[in-house]
């Protein structure tokens, strides 16, 4: 048997490159970002920075109303898409008793909040954009802007009949099970008393924003908001750019993930100086946008949504289809790694697990090879050109596509400050940043650092729930996530949760939400079909599915991601808890999975009374 390393010279002779110098280059540049802080680097956006949260500034109108004190079948909290398409395949089941509580004005979720300049959905529209076939809508072009994506949201609400049913600008503060009464009693901020048979919480993984835990984060004196909630009162224009109000100013960017990728060219625009502080590059791909051919659209059959998230997510695991539906970047190496294996010479035997592996490795070299020429072919500066170059495996961090991010950088009014050397930026003053021992005094900082992904479970809510016994919801996932099938959880009776733990994952957010919402109102709809008022998960079912996730984890990806350079999609770079992973298969293998749960009746693991 040839070990790894013969198998990778053999496969890797007639290279233009050297895989094992690459391999040292992506462990080196690994290693001197990981933090020993891991994901408590972070600040929570609590007490004082607590505004760059709870302040919105896209409301219109602000709604004065008493405090509520109702009864309703089911209280949804989050008004993004996975609690409209609980509502919705609610509705469809003749449930129609809900209340959706939202902190915002209007429906929409992440796309209500991210209203930031070049804000686009990043991948296909017409595998992302929910329940298209119901609502008769056709994208109007592959990947679509936020404006476009915020009114499919309202044309959902519309729809399904939502609006009346919602409750906006208000915060949910506690949920606690009534043991007396058998109800969940909903605190808000507004002091509601909302008590619910049943509670779906859908708050989205990405809901609450984090900013870097850096000394001096309060203290600045210029204008400071976070990209989820931009400030167009200070920088005038909109989505499209166009920010007179910036015309002046000295602007910094702090971060340079796949939210800055979209707006830097906007603040590039209209900034008077824009400084752009980046610890680790991301990797930016051809974009590419196009039109929707209306004739091709109108041409789907039935049920096409379906199957073509479905054939995107068998590629994305590395799977083969016949035809590549989506065919873009996200599915190139798979594609890459098709043509390889047809390539191979029968000469070498029957493949093994180990050259499958390898071959994927020297494809991910060879793309990101792709991407880093396309930044020395784009940006005219060498010196900028070499610290944009990615250098870690393509899915390492979330890949971005973009076309007028890396021009950016030839303006003269735009300068990138690499903070890689001192791990981020290292202080932030009245004035400006400090990075690399200089202040840089700015007049707007813009934080692009992203969400409480995959923070401890309650750092990514702002409130607790309290089940049966007085128990906490975080004390109960105090060690890891313990639910059955990632939606519910032992000691928590008729109350749900739409997120992205201990089940399935995919990099198309929305097709996760839809199948687990479609799920919980079936389940809600035959508890009450079997005259019963309570569900739960029961103790060995939940202590099963725990098992499932960790003997079924996906050892390959968890070494793929070991080996990244940090950040959230591998717990910046610290060892694994295996109980938080998602569920190993994959997300076609879950779907089919709650399919046949369902097919079967039973309610399987479930207590009903
Ligand atoms: P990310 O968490 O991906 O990026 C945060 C950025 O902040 C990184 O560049 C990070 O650097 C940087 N950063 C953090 N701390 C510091 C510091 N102390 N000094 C300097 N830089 C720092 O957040 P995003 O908002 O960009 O993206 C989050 C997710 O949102 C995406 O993964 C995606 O799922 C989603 N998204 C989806 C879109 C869509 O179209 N569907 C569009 C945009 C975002 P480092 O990399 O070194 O940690």
């Amino acid at each position: 048997m040839p070990t790894e390393t013969e198998v990778l010279k053999r496969i890797s002779a007639n290279l233009d490159f050297d895989p094992f110098e690459l391999r040292k280059k992506y462990y080196f540049e690994r290693d001197r970002r990981v933090k020993k802080e891991g994901s408590e680097q972070y600040a929570e956006v609590a007490e004082e920075l607590s505004k760059y949260e709870d302040e919105d500034p896209f409301v219109e109108e602000v709604i004065e109303r008493a405090p509520f004190d109702i009864d309703t079948d089911v209280a949804i909290i989050g008004g993004g898409f996975s609690g409209m398409m609980t509502a919705a395949r609610l509705s469809e089941r003749g449930i129609t008793d809900f209340r959706i509580i939202e902190a915002g004005s209007d429906f929409g979720g992440t796309w209500y909040w991210n209203r930031y300049p070049g804000a686009q959905c990043d991948v296909d529209s017409y595998c992302y954009l929910p329940l298209l076939e119901e609502t008769n809508y056709m994208p109007k072009e592959k990947y679509s802007f936020a404006p476009e994506i915020f009114d499919h949201a309202k044309r959902i609400a519309r729809h399904f009949d939502l609006y009346d049913r919602g409750v906006f600008q208000t915060r949910v503060t506690e949920v606690r099970w009534d043991e007396a009464n058998q109800y969940w009693l909903v605190s808000t901020n507004r002091n509601d008393v909302i008590r619910a048979r049943f509670v779906v919480q859908g708050t989205g993984p990405m809901s609450r924003p984090k900013l870097p835990g850096i000394p001096g984060i309060e203290e600045f004196e210029g204008c400071s908001f976070h990209t989820c909630r931009w400030d167009y009162d200070y920088t005038g224009g909109d989505h499209n750019g166009n920010m007179s109000g910036l015309a002046d100013k000295r602007v910094a960017i702090i971060g340079t993930g796949a939210t800055a990728v979209q707006c830097i060219p906007y603040l590039g625009e209209s900034a008077g100086q824009l400084y752009v502080f980046q610890r680790t590059p991301s990797s930016v791909d051809l974009r590419g946008n196009k039109p929707t051919d209306e004739a091709w659209y109108k041409s789907q059959e039935p049920g096409w949504q379906r199957r073509r998230r479905e054939n995107f997510s068998t590629l994305i695991l590395g799977g083969m289809v016949e035809e590549d539906l989506v065919n873009d970047g996200w599915t190139d190496i798979v594609r890459r790694m098709g043509n390889a294996l047809m390539a191979r010479d029968p000469a070498d035997g029957a493949i093994e697990m180990v050259e499958i592996l390898l071959m994927a490795e020297v494809k991910d070299f060879e793309k990101m090879n792709e991407i880093r020429a396309r930044v020395d072919s784009i940006v005219e500066e060498s010196e900028t050109a070499e610290k944009l170059k990615p250098w870690y495996r393509q899915f390492c961090k979330r890949p971005t596509f973009n076309d007028l991010y890396l021009p950016t950088f030839n303006r003269s009014n735009v300068e990138l400050v690499d903070t890689v050397e001192t791990q981020g930026v290292e202080r932030i003053t009245k004035k400006g940043i400090v990075a690399n021992g200089k202040e840089y005094e700015v007049d707007c900082i813009i934080f692009a650092t992203g969400f409480e992904a995959t923070s401890s479970p309650n750092r990514r809510v702002d409130f607790d729930t309290i089940g049966r016994g007085e128990k906490s919801l975080y004390d109960h996932w105090g060690e890891g996530f313990r639910t059955l099938h990632g939606i519910a959880s032992h000691g928590f009776p008729n109350w749900f949760t739409i997120g992205i733990n201990q089940n399935a994952l995919s990099p198309n957010f929305v097709e996760m939400f839809d199948d687990l919402a479609l799920h919980v109102a079936y389940i809600i709809s035959e508890v009450r079909k079997n005259g019963n008022s309570i569900v739960e998960v029961s103790e060995d079912a939940e202590e099963a599915w725990v098992k499932e996730v960790i003997a079924t984890s996906n050892v390959m990806r968890n070494d793929f991601l070991a080996d990244c350079t940090p950040g959230f999609y591998n717990e910046e770079g610290q060892k694994f808890n295996l109980q938080n992973l998602p569920y190993g298969p994959g997300i076609n293998a879950f779907n089919q999975l709650l399919k046949a749960w369902r097919d079967e009746g039973a309610l399987k693991g479930l207590d009903q009374r």
